[in-house]
């Protein structure tokens, strides 16, 4: 007998039908003698759908009723999966974030946890049922609810499971499995039966939004065995093989020693340049245009400052595009002293393309095939950064798609 913590995202959770086929997998696991905990999303749109209301009646929502109202998506698919389950004679109970409770910051709309209470969740566990807990929602230390970004119900299921210290955590989805790149976008991508957990990080980071990358950052730092796997499979299916199936993140080093030197490539559509001209080049300019940004909890990512001349120099970097225009707000009155003349210059229409693999390490010339199979597909590279086990391009929007099944393609892994 295991603990072992399920995660359903939107598609799965889509319909009362697709709910009931949930009810039967989980009874089915329960059956076997393990102790289940479910984390499920909202059904699929919900989220959305909820987020587009606030926007009919503001363009500016307040972050904390934002939280308030995404987060009921989550409310309702608990329930109808607590009722599910008891429809098919399993005793289940369903939880709201605060009610476990799963303790979080006060950032509202991109809240992080800081604590879980297993008291009452161990407790039913004990006595037999099945217990469902909200995905993607917590509770501040004021009592107002908060949600976890978007995606946030991967990185509720893996916390739940590491503050349970369950056997695994499950996440099932609408593919099975972690894929060479987006299926969706390349028809021939492959399913990986492993990837390495900082492979899984530095995807999740760079846009494969299979997983949520705190998900991620939960599974490695508590050494949480996580198995991306479908919910779209028979729920009857036999137990053994369901367990095996998907894609397991490994946490040994040695997994991909076999392997080709690139194992996916991520990409990120909503991307955002900003340029801020003729800035003065000396001690302290960074700090001063981007720790507005950070204080507004903005996340910068790529960052360049040109050669200075003249003592001039342009410095550019990304943000995601949702906050493109956060950004230029909170940076304006401070920047504006700094470059006088100067101009700040904005790009919305980029994307991010990377490729990543730790068997980078030991290859040299990914790079420059990265490079040449952008210029044989005619695609200029604005921006370029690289880690020790990625390389990412920062490209104009329309060429997003052609850059990703171009390197699919260049680094053969289209190729079993
Ligand atoms: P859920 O609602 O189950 O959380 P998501 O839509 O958040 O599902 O994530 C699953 C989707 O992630 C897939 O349908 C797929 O289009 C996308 N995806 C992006 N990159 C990858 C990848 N490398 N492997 C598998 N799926 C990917
Ligand atoms: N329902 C939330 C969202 O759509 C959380 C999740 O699905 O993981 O982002
Ligand atoms: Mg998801």
């Amino acid at each position: 007998m295991a603990l072992i913590v399920h995660k359903y995202g939107g598609t799965s959770m889509g319909s009362t039908e697709r709910i009931k086929n949930v009810a039967l997998r989980v009874a089915k696991w329960h059956d076997a003698g393990h102790q289940i905990v479910v984390v499920p999303s909202a059904m699929s749109g919900e989220t959305n759908r909820l987020l587009g209301l606030a926007k009919e009646i503001t363009a500016q929502p307040d972050p904390r009723e934002l939280d308030m109202l995404a987060s009921t998506g989550e409310q309702v698919s608990v329930a109808l999966l607590a009722l599910a389950l008891q429809a098919i004679g399993k005793q289940a109970v369903s939880y709201a974030g605060w009610q476990v409770a799963i303790k979080t910051d006060s950032a509202h709309t991109k809240a992080r946890i800081g604590s879980i209470d297993d008291v009452k969740v161990k407790a039913d566990l004990d006595a037999g049922r099945i217990v469902i807990i909200t995905g993607f929602q917590g509770v501040d230390g004021e009592g107002n609810i908060t949600t976890l970004g978007r995606g946030g119900s991967d990185t509720s299921a893996v916390a739940v499971a590491a503050a349970l210290k369950a056997a695994e955590c499950l996440i099932y989805t609408d593919v099975d499995g972690v894929y060479t790149t987006d299926p969706r976008v390349v028809t021939d991508a492959r399913r990986l039966r492993t990837v390495t957990f900082e492979e899984m990080l530095e995807m999740a980071s760079l846009g494969s939004k299979v997983l949520q990358i705190r998900s991620v950052e939960f599974a490695g730092n508590y050494r949480m065995p996580t198995r991306v796997l479908s919910s779209l499979t028979d729920p009857l299916m036999p137990l053994e093989e369901e367990a095996n199936s998907g894609t397991l993140i490994s946490f040994e080093e040695d997994t991909h020693m076999e392997q080709a030197t690139i194992t996916g490539i991520a990409f990120s559509r909503d991307e955002a340049k900003i340029t801020v001209m003729s800035v003065p080049d000396k001690p302290g300019i960074a700090f001063q245009i981007l720790g507005p940004i950070a204080e507004a909890n903005i996340e910068v990512d790529m960052i360049i400052q040109n050669q200075s001349v003249e003592g001039k120099t342009d410095f550019t970097f990304t943000v995601p595009r949702g906050e493109y225009d956060k950004a230029l707000r909170v940076m304006d009155a401070g920047v504006k002293d700094l470059i006088g003349n100067g101009k700040i210059v904005g790009d919305t229409k980029v994307s991010k393309v990377s490729v990543v693999g730790v068997g980078m390490r030991s290859h040299v010339g990914i790079a420059s095939q990265m490079f040449r199979t952008l210029s044989e597909e005619g695609i200029n590279i604005l921006m370029i950064s690289t880690s020790e086990i990625k390389i990412s391009v920062l490209i104009d929007e329309k060429y997003m798609e052609l850059a990703v099944r171009a390197l699919h393609k260049a680094f053969g892994l289209d190729q079993a």
